[in-house]
């Protein structure tokens, strides 16, 4: 008799509606079927409905954004032997304005009652974390009712499981583990960046790091964390929603900023900027009214997607390299955050892609854009460093004689002033030889020009051979050279001459006829007289009168300044 009536009890079932079977081996019903009601007037009560006719549905669902007002029926019966004591979880149920359950036995009759707020003061008391919870039980065999009627301020969606207490538990503890893992990670990003930003100055960095701090702001609400963690309730965790509004913003001010918009792409560039004016205004307006900017939010996020979109394929088709990164960064989040859309508008089925796009698209473009922010970090930074090089390279070429890449006469006025100055501060001898070859108008007439030169070059490597570190050779002219010898005396420094005459004197070159050639230097030597000079043209007269004298007593010899 009793297994004729279950056996008709679950015909009669099957038949009308929906129900939910609790096995003994099934303690988390994370999959099951439930019926809705839609209510267009907003005004049924529980009496009403009982009798109205119910679509059928999944235990997770959207029903789009015009919804406000909705009824659940689950159908419940306990297959097993012994009495059940079940959790019906509803998850994210505090972006709920009103929940209400009803349990029903078999004959419809009213068992239970309950309401929750999550909007007033009481959420804390009647919430866990970001759920709600309605506690039955089901005795052997039995079959309940339980309506649920929710009230939504923007969206409408449910997400029902059914748990023993242990498993009740259990989710509880792990459920928003994933939201914290991306919000943990988004965070850490935007830190990052910030800090590289500190050290860097490169704005791009800031700005990325703000969109990445928006954009995780709204996750930490949309997914709960905010009431799971915190319990925080009502009209303050939907203020996160202000993230969401000022992302493009920061989205727009980097890519002005590290694809230079405002110099390569003018037209983009204002594009860019329409978009921080609708969403600022779109802000703004937020501050004002809030409920109202949140309702004309989604349309400024579509606006301003789109206009990222179009803006990185334009970029893209004159060729830029990174903004294909961005490309690719950007279509992958709009190819999630649309299937999230058309989960939200109640089209696309529910599942964690769709009830996650958003996030699952930020996380992909996070990475991706992470590394677009890195390797133009090294392009910058070898933009920078060549710039250096280009700048060292401009000084030397000011700073030298291209043909013996011996410094040049402007060169050695700038740092024989500064020799002098440290000179005069270390009170250190510093003297200077100016060196001449000898008749070197006949070296140009007999061998030629080109020869003369190859002699200068000579000369110049000779001298730069055999300087000492600190020393500074210098083409003074055209076949004249300066040596400025710090820490020196006039006796030393004479003798530097000596060997360098020397050194010269020895030197065997092969001239343009196969012969030897060998050529001489005359030396003039004067000492600075680091005390009461302020000027080193003093002792180049001084040496130059030394070579003077070297000249004509004959050539081919150094001559110091004579010490009056
Ligand atoms: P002295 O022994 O008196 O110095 O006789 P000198 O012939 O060397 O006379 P002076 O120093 O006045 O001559 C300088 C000559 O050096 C004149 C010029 O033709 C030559 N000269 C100057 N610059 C260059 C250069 O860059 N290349 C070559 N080949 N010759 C140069
Ligand atoms: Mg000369
Ligand atoms: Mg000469």
């Amino acid at each position: 008799m009793r297994l004729l009536v279950l056996f008709l009890s679950l015909f009669s079932l099957s038949l009308a509606q929906p129900v939910v079977n609790i096995d003994s081996d099934k303690s988390a019903i994370t999959d099951f079927e439930l019926s809705y009601f839609i209510d267009d007037t907003d005004e049924l009560k529980f009496e009403d409905v009982a009798s109205m006719k119910f679509v059928q549905g999944k235990n997770r669902d959207s029903l789009g954004v015009k919804v406000k007002e909705a009824w659940i029926k689950i159908e419940l019966f306990n297959a097993t032997k012994e009495k059940q004591r079940l959790f019906l979880h509803q998850d994210v149920a505090y972006k709920y304005i009103s929940l209400e359950y009803f349990e029903t036995d078999s004959s419809n009759n009213l068992i239970k009652k309950e309401l929750i707020s999550p909007y007033s003061d009481k959420a804390h008391e009647q919430l866990s974390g970001a759920d709600a919870i309605f506690e039955f039980t089901l005795d052997s065999h039995e079959s309940k009712t339980i309506y649920v009627h929710q009230k939504t301020p923007a969206y409408h969606f449910y997400n029902f499981f059914i748990f023993s207490q242990k498993e009740s538990t259990k989710y509880l503890i792990y459920e928003k583990v994933d939201s914290v893992l991306i919000s943990g990670l988004l965070l850490a990003l935007a830190l990052y960046n910030f800090l590289i930003f500190i050290s860097s100055r490169y704005k791009e960095y800031l700005y990325y790091s703000l969109y990445l701090l928006s954009t995780t702001l709204w996750i930490f609400y949309a997914y709960g964390s905010m009431a799971h963690y915190f319990q925080v309730y009502g009209d303050i965790p939907v203020k996160f929603n202000f993230g969401m509004m000022l992302s493009p913003i920061f989205l727009a001010l980097f890519i002005q900023t590290i694809f230079k918009t405002k110099e390569q792409y003018i037209n983009e560039h204002k594009l860019l900027n329409s978009i921080i004016f609708v969403s600022l205004a779109n802000f703004i307006y937020g501050l004002i009214d809030f409920n109202s900017a949140l309702e004309i939010m989604s349309s400024s996020l579509t606006y301003a997607l789109i206009v990222f979109m179009w803006i990185s394929i334009r970029i893209c088709k004159k060729g830029d390299k990174l903004i294909k990164i961005f490309l690719i960064a950007h279509t992958l989040y709009l190819i999630f955050s649309v299937y999230a859309l058309l989960y939200y508008l109640g089209i696309a089925d529910a599942n964690y892609i769709s009830s996650h796009g958003t996030s699952i698209g930020l996380i992909i473009e996070a990475m991706l854009l992470s590394y677009l922010v890195s390797y133009k970090f090294i392009i910058m930074e070898q933009e920078k460093e060549e710039e250096k090089l280009k700048q060292i390279e401009l000084k030397l070429l000011a700073s030298t004689d291209s043909m013996t890449k011996l410094y040049n006469r402007r060169y050695f006025t700038e740092i024989s002033a500064k020799v002098l100055h440290l000179s005069k501060r270390e009170k250190n001898n510093l003297s200077i030889l100016m060196i001449d070859i000898d008749r070197f108008k006949v070296v140009n007439d007999t061998y030629g020009h080109q020869f003369g030169d190859e002699v200068l070059i000579a000369l110049s490597r000779l001298l730069v051979e055999h300087q000492r570190k600190s020393d500074i050779v210098c083409r003074y002219g055209g076949e004249e050279f300066v040596i400025l010898l710090p820490n020196t005396s006039l006796k030393d420094a004479t003798n530097i001459a000596q060997k360098i005459r020397i050194l010269v004197e020895s030197l065997t070159m092969e001239a343009p006829t196969n012969k030897e050639f060998k050529f001489t230097i005359s030396i003039g030597v004067a000492q600075i007289d680091v005390e009461h000079e302020d000027d080193i043209k003093f002792a180049l007269k001084r040496a130059d009168d030394a070579l003077y004298r070297a000249k004509n007593s004959g050539r081919n010899r150094v001559c110091a300044e004579e010490i009056k």
